[in-house]
């Protein structure tokens, strides 16, 4: 554990370096030591011996002298060192032995003077010899060649050298311990010093690592390699936090984005409240739970009476204010917000549940009622609305949610019927009027593979009754229900999602008619009707294009109608229809006009080129003098604008005069001719 930090480490590294070094030091110290001092012995003994070996020539000349030989000898005994000594004769053999104090001061020496063995040592050559701890001379008494014996002397250094290493090392060692100590505490200071940055930078990412604070910097100080070591530390943590930023972030953005989807998805983006798919997936777990515990639960449905009216007389801001205002005072009738919705447009959606009697329903509903009758102040206009609130019970419905809607929306048309701002319970008998809506409905589905539509064209004529366009109007020729009105089914293919399949249709038909219409009058300008739903689809100006390509169609020859209306409820989508297909050379022609109760100001914000006076206005030509202002006003306003102006449902000759002296430049109706197959224009027509 102490050894895994990385101070400990260096530390314990360091200090067994050093004793290493200082017991190395210590150890070839005393090694030279004891040469030294071998060195001295061996050149101290080589003198004495010399000498003694030429005091032992004269005693040695005759007959060996072994009186004075011994005592010669004795002399040896002023050298502590000296173990034995000997004097040979020149065949060695040994004439006088000597036992020096190393011997003769030991107890056992009589034992040890027993075990010399002086033969051992006649096999060396002449001169000085080191064996073991001892140093011996053995030198030849007389002349080179005329040897009169020989001389040996044996020091035994093993006490003395004991005795001064053991001398050197008392004395070198407080010197060592000082210098250990020193060195010792000087590398711990330089390693604590270097090694420090590196404590610090340790310190720091642990620091980083609990607080996961990636955006701290570490201080860069320490040597070069620290320096390098801290700098890309700290790039990387930059970059570290750079990306849990970003990644924060885009967690942060894909929440919002997540329930912002979520609200898109479940809620009206005006109101607020549930849309139609998140209302209806309540309800049916809401109906499946009643049915489970045969419960009763009942639905409110209403729309505002005259909303549209609001709508075109004080703008769409006053418009969307209203459904606010609404929504927010249901809001505040009702204990979940859940149970209620905005279907779209101004229809609403009410879900009650724990009917308790039809008595109670009704004046829940009436409190609804009376509360949004009230007269309010929207953008400074007093604005009144009624309700017509239509109301079915689940069981009524056999707690299916499409019936429960479907009897809740005929109970409210039947409201409406009525009288304004009634309420009105779900009875049975209501539904056989509903009939004839609903198989219109489904029988449109197949209406087109089954080829039951026509298409008739009415001309437009000028002045001198001259053709100058036609406009194609559909017809209708079902096997079972008969012939079917426009005025009829227009509406219920528009809200039952059919329309843009029955336009494509129309528009087909009309190109492959062009040649055909052409060929009647020259400079005419087909137009065709595009409804208020046909604007919603973005790809309606791409497909036309394609079918323009195909049959070949010079857009100059076309003309689109819209009704008043239908631009009013989009002028969005509206504008960009008309702005596209201006561009591509066709003319846009404003359907019903006067029948939207709007200001005209928006006349001027967009481009049109023709305006169609509304059948209402020419019926009124000649009735009254008013009417006759009327539509010598709209005539006016039009000139002043630049627009062509066309009237619909011209039946009388003194109508088509007061259009014509007012500078009507196009009349459309029964009195030149009805809308007619094209079979039988070309009869008329190419004949005359
Ligand atoms: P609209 O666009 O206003 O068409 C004029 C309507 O007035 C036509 O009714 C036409 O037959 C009728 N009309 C023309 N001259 C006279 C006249 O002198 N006296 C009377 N009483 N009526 C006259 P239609 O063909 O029944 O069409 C009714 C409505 O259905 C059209 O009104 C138009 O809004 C819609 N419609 C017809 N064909 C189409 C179509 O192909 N597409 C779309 N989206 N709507 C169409
Ligand atoms: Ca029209
Ligand atoms: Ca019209």
């Amino acid at each position: 554990m102490f050894l895994n930090s990385l101070r400990s480490q260096l530390l314990t590294l360091s200090i067994a370096a050093i004793l290493a070094t200082s017991i190395l030091l210590v150890i070839f110290a005393m090694q030279a030591y004891q040469d030294l001092y071998r060195q001295g012995a061996s050149d101290d003994l080589n003198g004495l011996s010399e000498n003694l070996s030429i005091d032992l020539m004269v005693m040695m000349s005759d007959e060996p002298d072994i009186f004075n030989i011994a005592n010669l000898l004795l002399k040896l005994d002023q050298y502590e060192n000296v173990r034995v000594a000997a004097v040979f004769d020149e065949n060695l053999n040994v004439v006088q032995p000597y036992f020096g104090k190393v011997i003769t001061s030991r107890e056992n020496s009589g034992d040890l003077i027993q075990q010399v063995d002086f033969s051992e040592y006649v096999d060396l050559s002449l001169g000085m010899h080191a064996v073991g701890q001892d140093i011996i001379a053995f030198k030849r008494i007389g002349e080179k060649g005329f040897p009169l014996g020989y001389l040996l002397v044996v020091n035994d250094l093993s006490k003395p050298l004991r005795l001064s290493t053991l001398d050197l090392i008392l004395s070198v060692f407080p010197f060592v311990i000082i210098t250990l100590v020193v060195t010792a505490t000087l590398i711990i200071s330089l390693q604590n010093k270097a090694i420090k940055p590196l404590l610090d930078l340790s310190d720091f990412m642990r620091k980083i690592r609990k607080t996961k604070n990636y955006g701290l910097l570490a201080q860069v100080k320490g040597k070069k390699e620290l320096k390098v070591l801290t700098e890309g530390f700290n790039s990387m943590m930059q970059e570290i936090n750079t990306e849990v930023e970003k990644n924060r972030m885009q967690t942060t953005q894909l929440l919002d984005q997540q329930e912002q989807m979520q609200k898109l998805a479940n809620f009206d983006s005006l109101t607020d409240l549930p849309n139609r798919q998140y209302f209806i997936s309540t309800l049916s777990q809401k109906l499946e739970e009643a049915r489970l515990i045969k419960h009763d639960l009942a639905l409110l449905f209403f729309d505002l009476n005259g909303f549209k009216w609001i709508n075109d007389s004080f703008g769409h801001e006053v418009g969307d204010k209203l459904l606010c205002y609404v929504a927010n005072e249901i809001g505040t009738l009702v204990k979940d917000k859940r149970f209620v919705s905005r279907l779209g447009g101004d229809e609403f959606l009410i879900l009650v549940e724990n009917v308790s009697s039809q008595h109670e329903l009704l004046s829940f509903a009436k409190g609804i009622r009376d509360k949004l009758s009230q007269p309010i102040v929207l953008d400074g206009w007093q604005v009144e609305v009624g309700i017509s609130i239509g109301i079915a019970l689940a069981s009524d419905a056999n707690y299916s949610v499409s019936e429960l809607i479907a009897n809740a929306d005929v109970a409210m048309y039947s409201s409406k019927a009525q009288d304004r701002s009634t309420c009105t319970l779900f009875v049975k008998s209501m539904m056989e009027n509903n009939k004839r809506k609903i198989s219109i409905a489904s029988a449109l589905a197949n209406a087109i593979s089954n080829e039951e539509f026509t298409l008739f064209y009415q001309p437009k004529v000028d002045g001198k009754s001259k053709i100058k366009g036609f406009e194609a109007l559909i017809r209708w020729n079902n096997k079972d229900l008969g012939f079917i009105s426009p005025d009829e089914f227009i509406t219920i293919a528009e809200q039952s999602g059919k329309i843009q399949a029955l336009t494509l249709w129309v528009i087909q038909r009309v190109c492959k008619d062009v040649p055909r219409l052409l060929n009647i009058a020259q400079d005419a300008v087909i137009s065709l009707n595009i409804s208020a739903y046909d604007l919603r689809d973005s790809q309606l100006i791409s497909k036309i294009s394609t079918l323009f390509d195909t049959y070949e169609i010079d857009a100059s020859c076309i003309e689109f109608e819209l009704t008043e209306s239908a631009y009013l409820e989009n002028f969005d989508l509206a504008n960009r229809f008309i702005t596209q297909a201006r561009n591509k050379g066709s003319f846009i022609a404003l359907d019903d006009f006067g029948t939207g109760y709007s200001s005209l100001s928006y006349l001027t914000q967009i481009s049109l080129d023709t305006l169609k006076i509304d059948k209402q206005f020419v019926d009124g030509i000649g009735l009254s003098k008013r009417s006759n202002t009327i539509t010598k006003t709209i005539i006016e306003m039009a000139k002043q604008l630049d627009l062509q102006i066309c009237a619909e449902g011209v039946e009388t000759q003194a109508q088509a005069s007061f259009l014509l002296e007012n500078e009507c430049q196009l009349l459309q109706g029964y009195l030149f001719s009805k809308p007619l197959p094209i079979e039988a224009l070309e009869k008329q027509y190419n004949t005359a």
